[in-house]
């Protein structure tokens, strides 16, 4: 399977407000013209609200630029009770996804026919520069990936480049990619001070070849946390959601032993595991779109305390386990962490809890979230 490219983008809507913004120039010079449609309003409004299958099969191919006027910026949303989290703050600057993964939580969330791209990235640099004001000296982390790819799309957008020139002015924040894709290209040149994380969720190639639709294949994706590398990037890798099949130990060693193999554990910002979630209203659609060559459909799934399926925790534990005792039967100098997971689990499989594993303590230190959460109210 190759990655898809923009190539598969069938229609595309400008909104003929945002007409003068870089982001719709740019769309104009790269896509044919007989693609581009200008509107003055939201298009096939008839279609929002809950979508059908083939609508949202549609709406991956269908391309909106437009302006956003909520705030960009939010807490996010694994910060529950009941869960461990990690000081993560998000900024979005789209939504939908052009790849098609069948457990994508999208899918329970997406309710608009087209993927957007938002034009008035100048807002969301205010809205940054707005919390800056106080909170310049905190180490936050931002994150671009939560209702889109951070980067599949990004040699559209380029906001890879302005939001790396804009992290200079604030050392110790960090900003947060993350991505299945391998589109680094674009942004691999440009200056930085070191704050910047591209992360690549990962998983074996055979949970890709079945999962997760027009994605990089993980040699792409190691390639190009390799290009990261050699400009200094922080690389961070994401094994999430790690998927049950009948050969996943295998799988998940090999997964693990390219990684070893291409890095060392100083090259690594943090690698975080996770299993599968999802949200139980999304299972109807997984089902229609995937059923037949998913081996998320069919799993046994239980419901946790935060109302997401997931397998029951002894499997969790036993698969988390696995990948961590992998990494450190290499070395204890990784830095693993479990993503989204109970304080049981997190015992069960790691053996402490973040703030007393050491190299952890500064991404889980509260202090951080509940000053941000309150400037951000
Ligand atoms: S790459 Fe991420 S956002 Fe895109 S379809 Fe897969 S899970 Fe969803």
């Amino acid at each position: 399977m190759t990655e898809w490219g923009l190539e598969r983008i069938e229609r595309i809507f400008i909104d003929s407000r945002v007409r003068d913004s870089e982001l719709a120039k740019r769309v104009c010079e790269i896509f044919d013209t007989t693609k581009i449609e200008w509107v003055l309003s939201e298009p096939l409004a008839e279609l929002q609200g809950d979508l059908s299958v083939r609508d949202f099969e549609a709406s991956k191919q269908m391309l909106f630029i437009t302006e956003f006027k909520g705030a960009f910026f939010k807490r996010c949303p694994g910060a529950r009770p009941g869960l461990t989290c990690c000081n993560y703050f998000v900024l979005n600057l789209g939504s939908q996804c052009n790849m098609n993964c069948s457990y994508c939580y999208l899918q329970s969330f997406i309710n608009s026919p087209v993927m957007k791209l938002y034009a008035n990235i100048d807002r969301a640099l205010d809205e940054l520069k707005q919390i800056g004001r106080d909170l310049h000296d905190l180490p936050l982390r931002v994150g671009t990936g939560e209702t889109t790819d951070s980067l599949s799309l990004d040699p559209v957008t380029l906001f890879s480049r302005r939001l790396i020139e804009f992290f200079k002015d604030y050392p110790k924040w960090r900003l947060e990619f993350k991505t299945k894709s391998s589109q680094v290209d674009q942004f691999v040149n440009v200056d930085h001070v070191g704050n910047v994380i591209v992360s690549f969720s990962v998983n074996p190639n055979a949970v890709i070849e079945h999962e997760e639709h027009g994605t990089a294949s993980l040699r792409a994706r190691l390639d190009a946390a390799q290009k990261c590398r050699a400009k200094k990037f922080e690389v961070a890798f994401h094994i999430d959601p790690m998927i049950w099949h009948p050969e996943w130990r295998e799988s998940y060693r090999e997964l693990v032993r390219d990684i070893c193999e291409r890095f060392n554990p100083e090259d690594v910002n943090v690698i975080s595991v996770g299993a599968l979630r999802f949200q139980p209203q999304q299972r109807h659609m997984m089902r229609e779109r995937f059923a037949a060559q998913s081996w998320v459909t069919g799993a046994e799934l239980f419901t946790s305390r935060d109302g997401k399926l997931r397998y029951d925790e002894t499997l969790r534990q036993e698969m988390l386990k696995f990948v961590v005792d992998e990494f450190r039967q290499d070395s204890h100098d990784w830095r693993v962490f479990l993503c989204m997971e109970t304080p049981e689990v997190w015992l069960e499989t790691m053996q402490g809890m973040p703030k007393s594993l050491g190299n952890l303590e500064q991404m889980f230190d509260h202090g951080v979230t509940r000053k941000v959460t309150a400037e951000c109210r």
